[in-house]
């Protein structure tokens, strides 16, 4: 049975913004010692937008941005609705609709287009060497800004690449700030490249982060936390952070965020609203003084 304190708390909560499908979740809370958090959607806002574009000589930005545009139309990840946008506005020709669309979570999208393969997404589906070495070592020194590097290859090799920025919140600082006040330890999961994870981390004020993971790698990152701090909570909004959301002692969710992260979290942050954590945080640990 829920106790007079937890549920005035749990009222108390839900008037500012954050939601707890049960007392005991804001009572873990109290007793929470570290908390991942997704990058894309949770520390930064989710709406990338395409800075550079950097091509092989022997293509035009024309043909490059009709194949890449027309390949990422098949799929529904931010990076491929921002690199849409930006193909349709730069060039004149219609995108089509490629034969032999598949969509990798985690890795990216690869299709025919004209009889020709392509792969877009990140190094490891494209391979990392040619990644790596294109136009001698170019897309590391952008990823360090904190850019999210996509390339696309061809059957030649690489084709090109796109680089796309995302912002991180405006309260993302303060509310890593707050965690850390009440003792919490912070690390930040992200499917995205070393060099990029380090600087958003770096920019975020976080303890830790783990780059280049995929759901599951996210699942056994909230285990070894949880081995290592004893409760622990996670934060995203993606399909791909929903395994982990389950696995953490408290699962929180962005409001924004996809229909399955929502359901699957036990806590929900009905405004995107990360700098709410600490505050319930430091309710619940009064709270649990009460009780
Ligand atoms: P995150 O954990 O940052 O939300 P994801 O797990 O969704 O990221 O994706 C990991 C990485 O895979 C992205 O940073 C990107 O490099 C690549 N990727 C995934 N889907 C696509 C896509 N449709 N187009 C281009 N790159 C993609
Ligand atoms: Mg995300």
């Amino acid at each position: 049975s829920i106790m007079p304190a937890t549920l005035s708390a749990i009222s108390n909560g839900a008037r500012h913004g954050i939601l707890f499908k049960g007392g005991v979740h804001l009572e873990n809370l109290g007793n929470l010692k570290a908390i991942a958090l997704d990058k894309t959607g949770t520390l930064t806002k989710g709406k990338p937008e395409v800075t550079d574009v950097i091509i092989r000589e022997d293509i035009t930005a024309e043909e490059f941005l009709f194949h890449v545009g027309s390949i990422e139309g098949y799929s529904n990840h931010p990076l491929a609705t921002a690199i849409v946008r930006y193909a349709k506005a730069a060039i004149s020709k219609e995108l089509i609709r490629p034969e032999a669309m598949e969509d990798i979570p985690g890795y990216g999208v690869q299709a025919r287009v004209g009889g020709v393969q392509w792969k877009v997404g990140k190094a490891d589906f494209v391979g990392r060497k040619d990644a790596e070495e294109f136009q001698g070592g170019m897309a590391l020194s952008l990823s360090a800004e904190g850019k999210t590097i996509v390339y696309a290859r061809d059957e030649k090799g690489i084709a090109g690449i796109l680089t796309l920025k995302d912002q991180v919140r405006a309260e993302t600082i303060s509310a890593i700030e707050a965690l850390r006040k009440e003792g919490i330890y912070t690390v930040m999961l992200t499917g995205d490249g070393e060099k990029t994870a380090k600087a958003i981390a770096a920019e975020s004020h976080m303890n830790e982060y783990i780059a280049q993971c995929l759901p599951e790698t996210k699942v056994h990152e909230v285990k070894r936390l949880k081995e290592r701090f004893g409760t622990v909570a996670m934060v995203g909004d993606g399909i791909n952070d929903a395994p982990a959301l389950a696995t953490a002692s408290v699962g929180i969710a962005m409001g924004e965020g996809t229909d399955v992260a929502l359901e699957t979290a036990d806590v929900v942050l009905m405004k995107n609203d990360l700098p709410r954590i600490a505050e319930a945080v430091k309710l619940s640990k009064k709270m649990n003084k009460i009780i």
